[in-house]
C-alpha cells in the first residue's frame, strides 16, 4: 500500500494515519518528522535542511526532495507508505514521480480527506490546551469537567494563537489554493479518492479501506 495522504488541518489526517499504519504496518511518512529524522542523523541534505530552518527560511525544494527521496529508499518502505504533507506543489508531485520510478514503487492511492472550512474552522477554533501538562480538551467534543481548569492537573486551560478564528481562516485558505492544483494533477492520473471526513473515525477508515481495494492493490 503506497498511499499519499492529504487533508487540511482539523480533517482527522493524523487519527486515520495512525490507524493505516496499524492495519498495514507501514510506515507513516510525514514532512515534519522526515526532517526531524534527517537533521537528527546529520545526514548532508539535513544539515542543509537545518541552515534553512534555522535562518528562518524556507526549504528549498531541491533539499526537500532530496530527504523525501532518502527517506522512501529506506527498507521499511518497501511494502508501502503512507506519504503525509508532501508534495504541497505540482513542482514536487512531479519529483516525487521522478524518485518512485526510480525506486519502482506505484502510488497505490491519492486520499484526500476533505471537511468543508465552516466545519474546520469549529474544529479547530473550539480547541483548548492544558498550560500545566499539555493535555488537550475541545469547548465542544470534550470539555474539561470545570470551565478553563484542566482534568489532570487543574492547570489552566488556553487557546492557541495558532487555533484562533482569523488564523486558522487563513491557514485554510492558503491551504486550499495550494491542494487544488495538487487534486487536478493526480485526479487525470486515475489516483484521486476524495473521503467525506465529517463521518464517524471508523467510516471514514472504511470508506479509506474500499478506496485502496477499488485500486487493485
Ligand atoms: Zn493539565
Amino acid at each position: 500500500m503506497f498511499i499519499l495522504l492529504m487533508g487540511p488541518p482539523g480533517a482527522g489526517k493524523g487519527t486515520q494515519a495512525a490507524l493505516l499504519v496499524e492495519k498495514y504496518s507501514i510506515p507513516h511518512i510525514s514532512t515534519g518528522d522526515m526532517f526531524r529524522a534527517a537533521v537528527k542523523e546529520g545526514t548532508p541534505l539535513g544539515l542543509e535542511a537545518k541552515r534553512y530552518m534555522d535562518a528562518g527560511g524556507l526549504v528549498p525544494d531541491s533539499v526537500t526532495i532530496g530527504i523525501v527521496k532518502e527517506r522512501l529508499a529506506k527498507p521499511d518502505c518497501q511494502a508501502g507508505f503512507i506519504l503525509d504533507g508532501f508534495p504541497r506543489t505540482l513542482e514536487q508531485a512531479a519529483a516525487l514521480d521522478k524518485t518512485l520510478t526510480e525506486l519502482g514503487i506505484r502510488l497505490t492511492r491519492v486520499v484526500n480527506i476533505t471537511v468543508p472550512d465552516d466545519e474546520l474552522v469549529r474544529r479547530m477554533t473550539g480547541r483548548r490546551i492544558c498550560k500545566g501538562c499539555g493535555a488537550t480538551y475541545h469547548v465542544a467534543f470534550n470539555p474539561p469537567a470545570a470551565a478553563d481548569k484542566c482534568d489532570k492537573c487543574g492547570g489552566e486551560i488556553f487557546q492557541r494563537a495558532d487555533d484562533k478564528e482569523e488564523t486558522v481562516a487563513k491557514r485554510l485558505e492558503v491551504y486550499q489554493a495550494q491542494t487544488q492544483p495538487l487534486i487536478g494533477y493526480y485526479r487525470e492520473k486515475g489516483l484521486y479518492t476524495e473521503i467525506d471526513g465529517r463521518q464517524g473515525i471508523d467510516e471514514v477508515l472504511a470508506a479509506i479501506e474500499t478506496s485502496l481495494r477499488g485500486a487493485g492493490a
